[in-house]
């Protein structure tokens, strides 16, 4: 019998993106504040669905709003581990980079009473590091990379990459990889952003997104007995009014033909059990 999976994930990044930026003065702060009014609708969104998603927190969010995460995790939500610092770890050394793993584990376990089992990287960026360290503090998923649609697969360790020779692949490791893409992503969709020399224009009308991921959807559908998509949202992005009722239109469409809402955790733990 068929079975297709949704995976609704929200990176509740808050401050944490623009501090990460150099952006702190009081309007980008603003910005990422709004996160967590946009956090309540989607809690109360996914309420009256009767939907559990996984929230990618960082440990700066944690720690400077633990009420607003408290109350994701008291809902019966996945917390995921984003860094503690949303820097994304292939700008870290190696041991800075595992010092932000330690630190936000902590405050995860202090919120959750348990370690992290997912991880998805700031800004979707691995370090050649990361999969041997996410093994090593014993996660079962990564989700920051693009190498399939519907299918997880085993994060591989020590490619082999040169200019000017094939590839040589390294193992698969246990990992298991969540893979998502930016089209998935609310962020560049809708993000108007601007810094010296970069502007995204983002703003895009929601009607067109909504398409765009329901017929991602719809094609598992077609090509899949057995699949897993999932959705990336920010609450400060998503959290706007016409993007809430796209999310609800979204999810609406998604039940009327048949998705299966599960965490992260539990659609990795299903494919690894297949
Ligand atoms: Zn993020």
């Amino acid at each position: 019998m068929a079975r297709h999976i949704v995976c609704l994930s929200f990176d509740f990044d808050a401050l944490s993106g623009f501090i990460a930026r150099g952006l702190v003065t009081p309007t980008p702060i603003s910005r990422g504040e709004f996160g967590v009014v946009g956090a309540e609708r989607i809690a109360a969104l996914l309420r009256r669905h009767a939907i559990r998603a996984t929230w990618f927190i960082p440990g700066h969010t944690i720690e400077t709003y633990p009420d607003a995460c408290r109350a994701i995790h008291a809902a019966g939500h996945e917390t995921a581990h984003h860094g503690w610092t949303h820097v994304p770890p292939a700008n870290l050394s190696r041991a800075a980079e595992e010092a932000g793993l330690v630190r936000a584990n902590d405050a995860i376990r202090r919120l959750t009473g348990a370690d992290a089992r997912g991880y998805r990287s700031p800004s979707w960026d691995l370090s050649p590091h990361t999969i041997e360290l996410l093994l090593q503090h014993g996660f079962l998923y990564d989700s920051s990379m693009m190498g399939h649609d519907y299918l997880p697969y085993r994060a591989r360790s020590g490619d082999v990459i040169a200019l000017e020779q094939p590839t040589v692949f390294g193992a698969p490791t246990r990992l298991v990889e969540m893979p998502i893409s930016w089209s998935l992503d609310d962020h560049p969709h809708f993000e108007y952003f601007r810094t010296e020399g970069v502007t995204l224009p983002g703003l895009r009308a929601a009607s067109g997104v909504l398409e765009n991921w329901f017929d991602d959807f719809d094609y598992m559908t077609r090509t899949t007995e057995w699949g897993v998509i999932t959705y990336t949202c920010h609450p400060y992005v998503i959290g706007r009014g016409h993007r809430m009722l796209m999310l609800e239109r979204l999810i609406e469409r998604l039940k009327d033909r048949g998705a299966v809402f599960t965490t992260m955790e539990d659609a990795a733990r299903e494919w690894a059990g297949r």
